[in-house]
């Protein structure tokens, strides 16, 4: 690991004026940053702890009924707090089946949404061919090892998805990241704070140098709402696929449902043709299942994980139960 120079930010403005220097990156739980530094992913000069800022930790009402929770937020803090955990199951799920525990409470919501990529080429010891980490090398997934990778939204030069739970709770309900770059800032819509493999697949989200996320803010409370996260072991692993719906009803009709799926491309996935399709439907009925199914119609496997259709098409029937239920 290179050497670097860690700063202790005092405020706010201090931080974002010291994100702004070149080679520098924040820092806030370090569960992400250390692993990348010590890989070689990363190597910046300077280092920001953002940590002791105040102000911008805790989960609080809004005036709409929605919530504001601070990014410097612990996930098991958010998770638990009563006003997500009765108000909104599907993001309390979602983050506590991140991880463990141990770095459930050390990791931040602000940073949880700005993790890097899965792929074993990315994150490989030796040169390997990977956009993402070396622009204009390759994709060494497109036809390589691409069991786990992207069925939407994917292009020849990068095939990854991404890898997070919480994000993709956000978009289904969705959730804005509020941004302070020393300017008015940005309220960025959860679904489109990722970003696909377009112009540059090196990118993994739209933050800028010296933006710094300072908030998430969620609207009003969506308590029929579920995340299901389909993985190889029941703990401490990435998904396979995951969905997470939130629902309105009335009686056993679907009046709106919001659907979003993880792990299927480099951006939680919204299923706007589901969406439009099951409004006005009874649960249970052949019509939910079409609707379903048309929303995969875009979808894309590689040469190794056509399972992933059907498995996020089941997902996807599954978490409407159990949003219902919720
Ligand atoms: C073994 C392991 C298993 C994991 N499993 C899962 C899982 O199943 N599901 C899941 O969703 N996640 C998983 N994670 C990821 C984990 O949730 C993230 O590492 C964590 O949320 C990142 O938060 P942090 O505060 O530690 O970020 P840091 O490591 O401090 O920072 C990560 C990135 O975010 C930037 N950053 C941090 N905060 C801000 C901010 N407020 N504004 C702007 N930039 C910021 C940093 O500059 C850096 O680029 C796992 C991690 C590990 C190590
Ligand atoms: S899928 Fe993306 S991250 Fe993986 S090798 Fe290809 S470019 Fe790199």
């Amino acid at each position: 690991m290179r050497d670097f120079s860690f700063v202790q930010a005092r405020s706010r403005a201090d931080a974002v004026a010291l994100a702004h220097l070149p080679d520098t990156m924040v820092v806030a739980g370090g569960t992400e940053i250390l692993n990348w530094m010590r890989i070689g992913i990363v190597a910046p000069d300077r280092v920001i702890d953002i940590t002791r800022i105040q102000g911008m930790e805790g989960v609080e009402p809004l005036p709409n009924g929605g919530v504001r929770i601070g990014a410097l937020t612990k996930l098991n803090d958010a998770a638990q707090h009563p006003l997500i955990r009765d108000g909104y199951p599907v993001f309390s799920e979602a983050i506590l089946k991140s991880a463990s525990a141990q770095i459930r409470n050390l990791a931040t919501i602000g940073g949880n949404p700005l993790q890097r990529v899965r792929c074993p080429y990315f994150r490989a010891d030796e040169p390997t061919p990977c956009n993402k980490r070396t622009p204009g090398s390759g994709c060494a997934a497109l036809h390589g090892s691409n069991e786990k990778h992207a069925i939407f939204g994917w292009t020849n030069d990068c095939v990854a998805v991404h890898p997070a739970d919480p994000p993709v709770a956000l978009a289904a309900l969705d959730a804005v990241y509020v941004t302070d770059d020393g300017g008015a800032g940005r309220r960025i819509p959860a679904g489109s704070f990722n970003v696909l493999p377009g112009q540059d697949p090196s990118a993994h989200s739209v933050l800028r140098r010296g933006e710094i996320i300072t908030a998430i803010e969620i609207g009003p409370h969506a308590p029929k709402s579920a995340y299901l996260k389909i993985r190889e072991r029941e703990s401490y692993e990435y998904a396979t696929v995951s969905a997470a719906v939130a629902l309105d009803l009335e009686g056993d009709v679907i009046r709106r449902a919001r659907i979003a799926l993880g792990s299927v491309a480099m951006r939680p996935w919204r299923l706007a043709e589901t969406e439009r399709r099951i409004a006005g439907h009874a649960l249970g009925s052949a019509a939910i299942a079409a609707a379903v199914d048309a929303g995969f119609a875009e979808a894309r496997p590689l040469s190794s994980n056509a399972y992933k259709i059907k498995l996020a098409r089941n997902a996807v029937l599954r978490t409407i139960e159990l949003a219902a239920r919720a």
